[in-house]
């Protein structure tokens, strides 16, 4: 019996070790950003948005992000330059298949308005192509990577989200979708567009997430098909919208200046 529990106590010590050493919080010194921009559409050396516009927004307890596409509708995106909104360094860039696809997570130190340095992560998701490692650091307005589809499992385009809570991830399972966790990303990089950097790195905590690999979703992230919630407040943006419907061809989406959205 001894000796049975001597023989398990080895591996089970090693294993032990293995769990907390990758526990380990790990912290990389990262430049503030001196502001943000939109993720698509860049004009000289800025990422104004020009040429794209958001087809479906950011709606708490809904979608969760904004679907940024190209002006001339459908496909027509399709591998268009991604660009990182901000300073910051690359924590996730992983085809994680499923809903999601090629998704690329950037975090971002800043300065706020109070003077506080707070951090958050912005979400590229449905990419067609990853041009990032985890661990690179990244300059504002840098190439990330490629509109894309998923698989064709949506007209091309691309999601994008900010997350206020560096435990998200992609495992939003685990969390209240609404702004305790998330920023609307619009309003977020129009408030904070121009803002005071630095010459040095703060410290950035690298390994924060909490998913797990059974938590990502398998849903659409996008789904096509609307709650009746949804519904509802399609309905009212039409009435209350613009509406723009020469964007899409395969009408998947269609847009109204609200943000609200077709299936
Ligand atoms: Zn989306």
């Amino acid at each position: 019996m001894r000796r049975f529990s001597l023989i398990l106590s080895v591996p089970l010590a090693v294993l032990i070790f293995v769990i907390m050493a990758s526990a380990e919080p790990r912290t990389a010194f990262v430049k503030l950003a001196d502001g943000f921009d939109y993720p698509v559409g860049k004009v000289g050396t800025v990422c104004t948005g020009e040429g794209y516009y958001v087809a479906r927004g950011f709606r708490p307890n809904g979608h969760l992000g904004e679907d940024w596409n190209g002006n001339r509708g459908g496909d027509t995106d399709l591998g268009d330059p991604v660009y990182t909104i901000a300073n910051g360094a690359v924590v996730f860039a992983k085809d994680v298949r499923a809903g999601w696809g090629n998704v690329i997570i950037i975090r971002h130190n800043y300065r706020d308005s109070d003077g506080t340095i707070k951090t958050i992560d912005s979400l590229y998701g449905h990419l067609q192509a990853i041009l990032v490692r985890e661990g690179q650091t990244v300059k504002r307005g840098d190439q990330i990577g490629k509109i894309g589809n998923n698989r064709g499992m949506y007209d091309a385009h691309l999601h994008f989200e900010i997350h206020k809570n560096l435990g998200i991830g992609v495992d939003r399972a685990s969390f209240a979708r609404d702004y305790s966790n998330y920023h609307s990303p619009r309003e977020f990089i129009g408030s904070h567009h121009a803002l005071k950097g630095g010459l040095g790195g703060y410290p950035m905590a690298m390994n924060t997430f909490t998913a797990r690999p059974d938590r990502v979703l398998y849903a659409p992230v996008d789904d096509a098909k609307l709650s009746s919630s949804e519904a509802r407040a399609m309905r009212a943006g039409y009435s209350r919208g613009k509406k723009k419907s020469t964007h899409t061809k395969k009408k998947r989406y269609t847009l109204v200046e609200s943000g609200a959205f077709a299936g």
